[in-house]
């Protein structure tokens, strides 16, 4: 018995070894929806699976255009120096879309609308259940709320919800998922912005002026920021805890 026990103690320690770092990160960052990995594959709770590795070589438009799951965890989230690299940027769509919904109207269904900062700004927003986005959401609200000098950036908020393209691109922007939030326009920077062009080649130089106490609320909830990417978007947060 104690032989057999222990033959299979060895079997789930070696087949735990197998799992990528970054599948074991959605595991635990998307339980509900997400149930192992196996032999290359993620499984979802729907019974479904994607192809974790698809083995190629890609240069860096084709990680943004054509990503498999593994390349979302290319690029490491750097905190500490803004600007430096796409990490999160890199998404792959089908993916997003079993987590979220397939289309515009699946993903309005699990929409719920939540007062945003109510002391301070007071507007209606949706965002997306799923995750308990919502909750989260919900939790930096009430935090920013407390802090009366971050209201000018609180403020008249750019938009949660919305299906629709990255300009420039063919690609789906997060905020097709309901678990993006975009802060005040008027105090942010965005690289399309800047360059006045929706070229990925263009060569750009980070500007921010987002506090940091605002980044810092955001990120212990799970969300990151797009002030941190090489294409910054500084009025930019999205719920990716599998990146932090
Ligand atoms: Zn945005």
């Amino acid at each position: 018995m104690k032989f057999i026990l222990s033959i299979l103690f060895l079997c789930i320690v070696n087949s735990s070894a197998e799992v990528p770092q970054g599948a074991e990160k959605l595991i635990k960052a998307y339980p509900d929806k997400i149930s192992h990995y196996k032999d290359n594959k993620l499984f979802f709770k729907d019974g479904s699976s994607m192809i974790y590795d698809d083995g190629k070589q890609k240069n860096e438009e084709e990680l943004l255009d054509n990503p498999d799951i593994e390349d979302q965890f290319k690029f490491k989230f750097n905190y500490t120096t803004p600007g430096t690299n796409d990490a999160g940027r890199i998404r792959n769509e089908t993916f997003f879309k079993k987590i979220y919904g397939n289309s515009k109207e699946e993903v309005a269904k699990k929409l719920i609308e939540i007062i945003w900062c109510p002391k301070l700004v007071n507007q209606k927003i949706k965002v997306t259940t799923v995750n308990d986005v919502d909750k989260a959401i919900l939790k930096i609200s009430n935090e920013l709320d407390q802090h009366p000098n971050l209201k000018p950036y609180l403020s008249n908020i750019g938009g949660t919800f919305n299906w629709r393209k990255i300009a420039g691109t063919n690609r789906l922007s997060t905020h097709s998922f309901g678990m993006t939030i975009d802060i005040n326009t008027k105090f942010s920077n965005y690289w399309q912005w800047d360059c006045k062009c929706t070229n990925e080649n263009a060569k750009l130089k980070y500007k921010n002026k987002i506090p940091q106490q605002i980044v810092d609320i955001f990120k212990k909830n799970g969300f990151i920021w797009g002030g941190n990417w090489y294409h910054y978007d500084t009025m930019h947060f999205e719920y990716r805890p599998e990146l932090l």
